[in-house]
């Protein structure tokens, strides 16, 4: 680790969206900064478009980031010093240091507007955490379509600070060490340092992060699906794994590690490891990470996050001890790769309908039949009421099947569509255990195998 209690890191969205993948990907390695150097992590809401800016939006992002774990230390709903933490806030100040460059001949006004004149042969220069040396001439720093100098606009003639000037005053206003941020700004970085040079302040450290590409290797967009973390949320992804999947996009803790916890990243990310290379957001690599933390969860926490999706099935939990359903959801042993598809997988401990609806036995002929009610009927006797478990079942079932023989395939295979309805699933013994004897009873005889 390496302590820099004064490192000052921001998280700045504009409020006209809910936390989509792009922002939540800035705002985790701002996070993670903070925490790995014990810096203050401090959220920013850049409300000055008016028009599209909502509360609404402002507290999605807000519940967004509270899902993802980042929690900040000042902002608009906890406060601190450096306030106010929400730009339409700071109006006065955005409209007075305007007022000091007009007067120093650095802007001028143009009607109501506030406009920056771009110096001429000044180098901008700034050396990247991430992107490393870059070098602009002023003359391009700011830039109209046909290559000719574009003076910067800070006050619109609405009155209202444009991004690039009010961006300076609350970085430097907020005493903001490390400004961390989308590569989509580094074009706008040279602007902001003309203003921070033009009123004399130091400018902060820039991180930009590394584009995110679609499996098209296009940037990331709409068009690729879900944006809103929620939406994550809703398909069965929990927020550790969107954690550690969004933290491997441009950055690794290292020897080989894929899955990891908020502690490991914490204690090993490096501003400096990050690389420039654009990151593939590839669905499949977020299906495998999240599939390795539903794994590794314990019993109760798996199944606090399968239990919403059974409620929105229909399914009545309460019905059911928590040991039953973590027991069922161990045996599942990892299949389903979110927690939706771990819900569906294994519907059939909730209700026997789910089965029913898969299920008719229209499969199996006259003969068959037969040979399954004589075994299950042997079981069923052999085990009333007693002994029930998985081990004592299948040696059961292993036994009469070489008396009789019966390939035990053609006992165990029946015997699992009947209880589960399904041709793939975890062991049929194990699953008859947990059911109980008189679960099992009901669903063999409700096909007339008993
Ligand atoms: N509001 C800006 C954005 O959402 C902030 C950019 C910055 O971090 O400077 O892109």
């Amino acid at each position: 680790m390496e302590i820099n209690e004064n490192e000052r890191v921001r998280f700045a969205p504009s409020p006209t969206g809910s936390l989509h993948i792009g922002g939540a990907h800035t705002a985790l390695f701002n996070w993670l900064w903070a925490r790995h150097t014990g810096g203050t992590f401090i959220l920013r809401i850049e409300d000055t478009d008016r028009e599209r800016s909502t509360d609404e939006y402002e507290q999605t992002i807000m519940d967004g980031m509270r899902w993802m774990g980042l929690d900040w230390d000042e902002g608009p709903d906890k406060g601190g010093s450096f306030g106010p933490y929400r730009q339409s806030k700071r109006m006065d100040e955005y409209l007075k240091t305007a007022d000091s460059l007009v007067e120093s001949g650095q802007a001028y006004r143009d009607g109501e507007a506030v406009i920056f004149r771009v110096p001429r042969g000044e180098k901008i220069g700034f050396d990247d955490v991430i992107y490393g040396e870059i070098n602009v001439a002023s003359e391009k720093a700011s830039m109209n379509t046909d290559g000719t100098i574009k003076d910067i606009v800070m006050i619109k003639s609405d009155g209202m600070p444009t991004y690039n000037y009010a961006v300076v005053i609350d970085d430097h206003a907020m005493e903001i060490t490390t400004v961390i941020r989308g590569e989509d700004h580094i074009a706008n970085t040279p602007k902001q340092i003309l203003i921070y040079r033009a009123l004399g302040w130091k400018e902060p450290r820039f991180a930009h992060l590394p584009m995110i590409l679609g499996n098209d290797k296009k940037k990331l967009s709409k068009r690729h699906g879900a944006t809103s973390v929620f939406e994550y949320n809703d398909m069965g992804y929990l927020p550790g794994a969107v954690f550690n999947f969004l933290a491997l996009l441009g950055w690794t803790p290292g020897n080989d590690i894929e899955i990891f916890g908020r502690e490991l990243a914490v204690e090993k990310f490096q501003l400096s490891k990050v690389t420039k290379k654009p990151a593939v957001f590839d669905m499949k690599k977020l299906d495998f990470v999240n599939q390795e933390h539903l794994k590794a969860m314990n019993p109760a926490d798996r199944r606090e996050v399968i239990e919403p999706h059974w409620k929105e099935m229909g399914f009545q939990t309460e019905k059911f001890t928590k040991k039953y359903l973590e027991d069922a959801l161990t045996l599942m042993g990892g299949r389903g790769k979110t927690t939706r598809e771990l819900a569906e997988f294994s519907d059939y401990f909730l209700d026997f309908e789910a089965v029913k609806a898969r299920y008719t036995a229209g499969d199996l002929t006259p003969e068959h039949r037969a040979v399954l009610k004589k075994c299950f009927g042997a079981t069923s006797e052999k085990f009333s009421g007693r002994d029930w478990n998985a081990p004592e079942l299948e040696r059961f079932a292993r036994g009469w099947c070489e008396e009789n023989d019966v390939s035990l395939k053609e006992i165990a295979m029946p015997f699992r569509f009947a209880l589960s309805g399904r041709k793939v699933s975890p062991g049929v013994f194990e699953i008859a255990e947990i059911l109980g004897g008189d679960e099992c009873k009901r669903r063999l005889a409700h096909y007339g195998l008993l």
